[in-house]
C-alpha cells in the first residue's frame, strides 16, 4: 500500500489539493483507493505564510518508488509549484509518505518519509484512512500520533467547514 501526502498553501487551496487527487487517479497504472478528509493546519518553517490544507491518499499502483516521484514531480509542475525558499509557501507539495513495507535511503527519495512520525497533518489523515497502520522503522501510527502535539491542526469535513 502507498500513501501519498498533499499539501497547498496558495492560489485556491482546496481545489488544489481536490485537483491534485484527481490527477494521482490520472497517473499511470495506478488507482486512488482512499481518501482522507481534508485538513487545515499551521505552516512549518516560515510562519509569515497563510496556513495549508493537507489531505492522505491511500493508492495501488505498478509505478516503482521512483517513478512514482517523477509523476508527482510533473503534477506539481503542472501546478505551478515553485521552489523558493525551504518549507515556503506552495501551489501543491506531494510527498510518497509510505510504498508497502519498503524502506528507501537515497539521495533523491527516503521512505518512509523522513518527517512522517513527527507531522500532526500526516499522522491524522493516515490514522483515518488506517488505525492500524504500521510504520516501518518507525512504530504504530496510533503511537506516534499520540506523542504528536495537535497544535492548531483542524479536520474539514466535505463542505470544508470545521468539523465540531
Ligand atoms: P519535506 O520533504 O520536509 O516535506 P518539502 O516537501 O518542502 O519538504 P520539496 O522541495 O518538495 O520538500 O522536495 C525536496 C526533495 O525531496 C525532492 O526533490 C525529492 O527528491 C526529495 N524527496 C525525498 N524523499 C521524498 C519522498 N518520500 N517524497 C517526495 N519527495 C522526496
Ligand atoms: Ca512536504
Ligand atoms: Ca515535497
Amino acid at each position: 500500500m502507498v500513501y501519498v501526502g498533499l499539501g497547498s498553501n496558495l492560489d485556491a487551496p482546496h481545489a488544489q489539493v481536490a485537483e491534485g487527487i484527481n490527477e494521482l487517479a490520472g497517473l499511470p497504472d495506478t488507482e486512488v483507493e482512499a481518501c482522507s478528509s481534508l485538513y487545515e493546519s499551521e505552516p512549518m518553517g516560515p510562519q509569515d505564510q497563510p496556513d495549508y490544507v493537507n489531505a492522505v491518499v491511500r493508492l495501488r499502483t505498478g509505478l516503482a518508488p521512483e517513478a512514482l516521484l517523477d509523476g508527482l514531480q510533473a503534477i506539481e509542475h503542472r501546478h505551478g509549484r515553485q521552489r523558493t525558499r525551504h518549507w515556503g509557501a506552495r501551489t501543491l507539495d506531494l510527498d510518497i509518505l509510505l510504498y508497502g513495507e519498503q524502506q528507501i535511503a537515497g539521495p533523491r527519495l527516503q521512505i518512509p518519509h523522513p518527517g512522517i512520525a513527527v507531522r500532526n497533518f500526516v499522522l491524522y489523515p493516515l490514522a483515518e484512512l488506517d488505525s492500524q497502520l504500521e510504520i516501518p522503522g518507525r512504530g504504530s501510527v496510533t503511537e506516534l500520533l499520540s506523542a504528536c502535539p495537535k497544535g492548531r491542526l483542524v479536520r474539514l469535513d466535505a463542505a470544508a467547514q470545521p468539523v465540531v
